[in-house]
């Protein structure tokens, strides 16, 4: 496929610093430890682009993944990690907002969830707020090789249903493992990205 390297890293602590260049961005959300950095690394091939979990700290930087200055990947920092402080939180609450309301670069939000499970509390709120801001939503579902494929349908449906997904939004399973989903995802965010 035509996408496969991502070269430019910005970490965004202040909007000032958010990159400049008019690229269609992708924002990506998820709970901690949904996939969300394995997810970034598998769709560009790389193997250490977005670093992957066991550092939930930084909760206050917008990564901004440049691939092939054809778009950005805007990786924002997990939710939902226990030890994070009401006062974090509401620092990522606003800087998610701000990023929200006045960027005219974002194109599509991905909703990373994890296809075991039931969406969570924070999950619901995350699509919430994508809709909210009128951004167009498609839901990954992570780790999807845990999953045998005669429960998908299942699965997907507890999902669609927690989330309560409009009819029209997509969900995607995937898996870094198999690659499952990858290209589908791709072509699904290509749609996105003017030429
Ligand atoms: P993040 O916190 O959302 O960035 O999550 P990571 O990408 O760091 O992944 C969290 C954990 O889930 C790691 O141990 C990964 O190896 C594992 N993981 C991520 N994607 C998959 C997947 O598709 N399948 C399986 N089985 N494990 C995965």
């Amino acid at each position: 496929d035509k996408i496969q390297h991502a070269d430019i890293t910005i970490s965004a602590v202040s909007p000032s610093q958010y990159p400049d260049d008019g690229l269609t961005e992708i924002v990506l959300a998820g709970r901690s430890n949904v996939g969300k950095s394995t997810f970034i690394n598998t769709m560009v091939n790389r193997k250490k682009l977005a670093r992957t979990s066991g550092k939930p700290g930084k909760t206050r930087t917008l990564n901004f993944f440049n691939i092939e200055n054809e778009l950005f990947f805007v990786d924002v920092p997990g939710y939902g990690y226990a030890k994070v402080s009401n006062a974090e939180q509401n620092k990522w609450g606003r800087m998610m907002t701000d990023y929200f309301a006045t960027r005219e670069e974002l194109a599509l939000g991905i909703l990373l969830v994890d296809f075991r499970h039931e969406p969570t509390d924070l999950d619901i709120q995350m699509y919430d707020l994508y809709k909210y801001y009128d951004i167009p939503v498609l839901i990954v579902a992570t780790k999807a090789d845990k999953i045998k494929k005669s429960k998908y349908n299942k699965h997907s449906s507890i999902i669609r249903k927690t989330l309560e997904i409009e009819p029209g939004d997509k969900l995607f399973t995937f898996s870094s493992m198999t690659r499952e989903g990858r290209k589908e995802i791709w072509d699904e965010i290509l749609t996105y990205v003017g030429d």
